[in-house]
């Protein structure tokens, strides 16, 4: 029997589904006689979310009241839901709203930013899906059978969850962290100054993070090869925490206490919260993708969550 494959997107960027296409023709591995794609916004155009699909893809987080309707529709409809996307996983780079109200974030987006002509200078009252309190990750909302991080994730990690929930076999990503498939070469020097990422010119051989530079590769899960600190960028943690560190930040502070031994006083002017204090961007270094599903989801003097 021809077995049904959607997609969807929720509080994404489309960025998922770009690199779903970037399979170019190795899409036909997948769709072929047995595997139909019968609903994926970017590409075809049926409006209604079907009955009933084997595997869904699903693309984005939750930011919006209409997210989570139609989420919960896509798990009513399909076997398998694959969260693609570390949106989807984690609420991605979105979750960053959390450390605001809606209200602020209305006002940015629709009235005060530089680009924007707005000449009643008040957010749109109609038309507009109502924000939920916070973003969320897609596992807040419904059961998710398998999670693909990655911001995008890359199009071969797509093509092997579609594979494994369509013959039904487990799904599995790598257990190490980035910093074990970095080519570059750590020296267990102690870190002594944070830089940020544009300031001097990092060794090109060495470990970026015992250069001062702020890559949370120790905290995140491999997966990419290490692209990003391989030509000179420190990785942004866009895989979400590394194995057996459920909040990624968190992660990342035990790395630098541990492995970089910041908290070591024996050396002389040496002090340790003053080194923490000149972070330049804490919550953008240790939780850029993955604060709606940290321990502490959103700014804590928002009080509690309703
Ligand atoms: S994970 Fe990245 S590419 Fe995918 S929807 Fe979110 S922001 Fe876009
Ligand atoms: S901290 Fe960054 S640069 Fe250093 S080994 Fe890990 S991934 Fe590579
Ligand atoms: S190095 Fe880090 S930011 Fe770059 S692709 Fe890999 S996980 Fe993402």
């Amino acid at each position: 029997m021809t077995k049904k494959v959607m997609t969807i997107w929720l509080g994404g960027c489309s960025g998922c589904h770009i690199s779903l296409l970037d399979l170019h023709e190795r899409l036909l591995s997948v769709f072929s006689d047995d595997v139909e794609l019968v609903y994926s916004p970017p590409l075809l155009d049926f409006k209604e979310i079907p009955e009933h699909v084997d595997v869904a893809l699903i693309e984005g987080g939750i930011r919006n009241e209409d997210n989570v309707e139609e989420a919960e529709e896509v798990r009513e409809a399909a076997d398998v839901v694959i969260a693609v996307g570390t949106c989807a996983c984690f609420g991605g780079i979105p979750g960053l709203g959390n450390l605001f109200e809606n209200e602020e974030l209305l006002e940015r987006a629709y009235v005060s930013t530089p680009t924007t002509v707005n000449e009643e200078g008040e957010p749109p009252s109609e038309d507009l899906p109502e924000l939920t309190w916070r973003v969320h990750p897609l596992s807040d909302v419904i059961d998710v059978d398998i999670m693909v991080p990655g911001c995008p994730p890359s199009p071969d990690d797509i093509l092997e969850a579609v594979r494994c929930a369509l013959e039904g076999e487990e799904f599995e990503l790598p257990r190490k962290s980035v910093c074990d498939e970095c080519p570059r070469e750590k020296k267990g020097k102690v870190i002594r100054s944070i830089k940020r990422p544009f300031e001097g010119e990092p060794d090109p051989e060495r470990c970026l993070l015992e250069q001062g530079y702020p890559c949370l590769g120790p905290a995140t899960r491999a997966g990419c090869g290490g692209r990003c600190p391989e030509v000179g960028v420190p990785c942004a943690g866009c895989r979400g925490p590394a194995e057996g560190a459920p909040d990624q930040g968190a992660g990342m502070i035990s790395a630098l206490a541990s492995a970089y031994r910041v908290e070591e006083e024996e050396e002389p002017g040496f002090d340790p919260v003053e080194l923490a204090e000149s972070v330049p961007d804490p919550v953008g270094w240790f939780y850029r993708f993955t604060l709606a599903s940290a321990l502490i989801p959103f700014r804590a003097d928002r009080g509690e969550e309703p």
